[in-house]
């Protein structure tokens, strides 16, 4: 008889994986303890894959000797206490769909912050590039979903530190590393190293064949990165200093030297905007190049890459004002990214749930770029005392709708309105996209 499989939790990678247990011939068995979207009990049903939600029946969980386990589903849950007590194999979905990649190749990125850029602009430029790939992970198909239904020579692979947690035996050929920022300590029992290992965990299986691309300038990276046995070669990038084999920008001109590939590109002619971006245009640049596409290609390809919805995205000018929806900033720092690349006078869309955030590091920032600020938040208090000192105007509004009309009224031609909120979105809104959405609609409306 085929081994019962156990897949706990079913979004996207949980119903992937199923997916792909079920073409390679597994009995197995899909429990959540949420409710399912109804696309999701299509798709299982269509499969012919058995599932549950709303409960966990233990005891046949318990007899397996596989569990895949979704990234969102925490050690502390009492399931999974009961699992691990009983030394049954968990692994994440990245790594099951690893067992079956066979002789693909793969591109895996994480960090805490432009994942999900890197991830795109590498897939936008290897794409482009002629090479037949697969962008997977947190935006389209999961990893499990895309091996199962179309295989491809190579992935593109976002991956977060929970699916990290969960690998065996899953090796990139490159692997990228953004930066590292603390971030979902909850999970990591209030360990900063914890977390960290776990990103560096993307290196675990790497050998000397392979490419580890990492921020030179990200402190934490640096701190750690000789802390662990890394096989694979090194290939830096940075800002603040030349480096002989990587990437670096120095006078707006990036440079790019792998050993295979060497090129150089003005900054200026980058299709992303703001610091950030050039880091994750470096980052991207070398993997491009480690794969072997030509450098024409790669360079016309960080040209010509439309930036992702919510993370600063190009709305509309209305009357001569900008409005720019960067929804995904829902912390300090996004914000911080966001307005050091802006280079108008801006009216600043802030405000929602707060999780502990020091303004401060924005008054630098705000003094010199932002006009006024427009909260958009059911408690605004914090930010009119973090900054009633540096912006003489600063409103309270409600919904998206409002926050709009009041940007537009303060804004004068040559400005540009930001939604930058630095915040999460649940006191008004769904998530960050619909804020951005509704953020949107109501530019179009104007
Ligand atoms: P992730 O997928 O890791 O959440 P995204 O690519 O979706 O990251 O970007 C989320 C936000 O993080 C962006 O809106 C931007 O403000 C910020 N960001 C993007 N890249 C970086 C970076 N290299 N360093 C710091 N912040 C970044």
């Amino acid at each position: 008889m085929n081994e019962s499989i156990i897949i706990l939790g079913a979004g996207e990678s949980g119903v992937g994986a199923a997916l792909l247990a079920k073409k390679k011939g597994y009995d197995c068995f899909v429990s959540d303890g949420g409710k399912l979207k109804d696309i999701h009990k299509q798709e299982l049903d269509a499969a012919g894959i058995e599932w549950e939600e709303g409960k966990h029946d233990e005891d046949r969980i318990l007899k397996s000797s596989l569990v895949i386990k979704s990234p969102g589903i925490p050690e502390k849950n009492e399931l999974m206490k009961k699992i691990r007590a009983k030394g049954i194999e968990v692994i994440s979905e990245i790594e099951w769909a690893y067992r079956f990649a066979g002789d693909s190749k793969i591109i895996a990125i994480t960090g805490s912050n432009g994942k999900t850029t890197t991830t795109s602009l590498i897939y936008h430029i290897c794409h482009n590039g002629g090479l037949d790939c697969a962008l997977v992970g947190n935006i389209g198909y999961s990893f499990a979903r895309q091996v199962a239904e179309e295989p491809k020579p190579w992935y593109v692979v976002e991956v977060s530190s929970f699916q990290l947690d969960d690998i065996r035996y899953f090796k990139p050929n490159v692997a990228v590393l953004t930066n590292i920022t603390e971030d979902h300590l909850d999970r990591y029992d209030y360990k900063f190293e914890n977390y960290i290992a776990s990103k560096f965990r993307i290196t675990m299986n790497q050998d000397k064949n392979d490419y580890f691309i990492y921020c030179a300038d990200d402190e934490v990276t640096m701190k750690y990165i000789n802390k662990f046995s890394i096989l694979s070669n090194p290939l830096p990038f940075s800002m603040r200093k030349e480096l002989l084999q990587g990437a670096f920008i120095k006078d707006q001109e990036m440079t790019v030297n792998t050993g295979e590939e060497k090129f150089d590109m003005s900054v200026f002619d980058f299709a992303l905007r703001g610091k950030h971006n050039q880091y994750n245009t470096m980052a991207a640049g070398i993997a491009a190049s480690v794969v072997g596409l030509r450098k024409e290609k790669i360079k016309d390809a960080i040209q010509t890459f439309e930036s992702l919805e919510h993370r600063m995205e190009k709305v509309a000018t209305v009357r001569g004002v900008e409005f720019i929806n960067d929804s995904k900033a829902t912390n300090v720092n996004s914000t911080w990214y966001a307005l050091e690349s802006m280079d108008k006078p801006t009216i600043l869309i802030l405000g929602g749930v707060d999780k502990g955030n020091d303004y401060s590091v924005l008054d630098e920032l705000v003094k010199e770029k932002v006009k006024a600020i427009v909260c958009m938040g059911v408690d605004n208090r914090k930010i009119h005392e973090a900054f009633q000192n540096i912006v003489t105007v600063i409103v309270n509004t409600s919904s998206a709708a409002e926050a709009v009309h009041s940007a537009f009224q303060l804004a004068e031609k040559g400005d540009a309105v930001l939604l930058s909120p630095a915040c999460a979105s649940f006191d008004l809104f769904k998530n960050y996209e619909d804020r951005g959405r509704q953020f949107k609609e109501a530019v179009k409306s104007l």
